[in-house]
């Protein structure tokens, strides 16, 4: 998750307005909408400018929030009264919030949870029950919803079945709204996000000052925000551009700087698109070029493909656990190698 600032608060990003001007029309019929979509686009800033457009005082022509009241500005400072705020602890700095827990406590201290807890969902039934500060109508987001455990959304259920008056809900969610208790997705009005437009996407992360936005955005399968957040963290696209010569000649110098998770990510990345290959499809992360370094499509590269993508399914599982730190960059470069050849060896041994 990237940090919004003060004018994405109340706007929605370029390829969600279509998609707000929707929810806002629509959500007159539900007190609680179910945000869905893929992670890297937006969700988060989209539940918080419905949000931000049900408690403006000033709404525009077309109800989304002005931007200026002083609902608008305390939303984007996170103090507004009437607005409850659910994310876990680990992403309370990427959603504006202090970093520190209710106790006081800073969660910088120790490993912050990535579950929404119980107890915040009980703060947020609680909120439910008080009057409106600044009289207009109160909202509870929660996001990511998928971290809300079965006793947390059981929880809900009363509540979203008879909803106190001038209380709305909103949750955002990744791609698979299934993945949320069937209870609860059913007493939701759901709202999809689409992946974004490329042209608006692109010039987006140009305005954000992302060189090679085409490669960084093919990289993060078309996910802006995904796209920004790799950038940030040192990923560019003159990086995602070297990665399959480095692995052919299985050069691991240049990426010992990346997080083991970052790594494998992209050695997924890179096998997927040799699969597309190997069978005469046009890749997704990378450039055709890259891939076609190999030599034509293959399809009995397949098999090898296969085992690397396993393996790597298994790894990716668990990549921030601590026993990977052993596993080192080397040894995935090096194996990368040995995969790559085999798969391009039987280029050479077709009749
Ligand atoms: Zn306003």
């Amino acid at each position: 998750m990237v940090v919004l600032t003060e004018r994405e608060t109340c706007r929605p990003l370029p390829w969600l307005e279509a998609a707000l001007q929707q929810a806002l029309n629509g959500a007159h019929h539900s007190h609680a909408l179910l945000v869905h979509g893929p992670s890297g686009t937006g969700s988060f800033g989209f539940a918080l400018a419905l949000a931000a457009a049900w408690l403006c005082e000033q709404p525009s022509a077309d109800q989304t929030a002005c931007g200026h009241c002083t609902s608008c500005r305390l939303l984007a400072a996170r103090t507004h009264p009437d607005l409850h705020l659910i994310v876990p602890e680990a992403l309370r700095a990427e959603a504006g919030l202090p970093v520190e827990a209710q106790d006081g406590e800073d969660v910088r201290k120790r490993k912050p949870s990535r579950e929404i807890r119980v107890e915040q969902i009980r703060a947020a039934l609680d909120f439910c029950t008080l009057t409106a500060s600044r009289g207009r109508t109160k909202v509870v987001l929660i996001h990511p919803a998928e971290q809300i455990n079965a006793i947390g959304a059981n929880a809900l259920l009363k509540t979203l079945e008879e909803p106190p008056a001038g209380v709305r809900f909103v949750f955002s969610c990744g791609a698979s709204p299934e993945s949320l208790l069937p209870t609860l997705r059913s007493r939701c009005q759901l709202q999809r996000l689409p992946l974004p437009d490329r042209a608006l996407a692109l010039a987006w992360l140009l305005d954000q000052g992302v060189k090679e936005g085409d490669v960084v955005l093919d990289a993060s399968g078309g996910e802006p925000l995904r796209a920004l957040a790799m950038v940030r963290s040192g990923l560019d696209g003159a990086a995602w551009r070297a990665l399959p010569d480095r692995l052919a000649r299985g050069d691991a110098t240049a990426l010992a700087d990346w997080p083991l998770p970052v790594l494998i990510d992209a050695l997924q990345k890179y096998c997927h698109d040799h699969m597309l290959h190997a069978i005469g499809c046009a890749p997704r992360y990378f450039s055709a070029t890259a891939l076609s370094q190999g030599g034509p499509p293959v399809r009995s590269a397949l098999m090898a493909l296969t085992r690397w993508a396993i393996e790597l399914r298994e790894l990716a599982q668990d990549a921030e656990h601590p026993w990977h730190a052993a596993l080192s960059c080397e040894a995935l470069v090096s194996h990368a190698q040995g995969v790559l050849r085999e798969a391009g060896g039987s280029i050479h041994s077709r009749p």
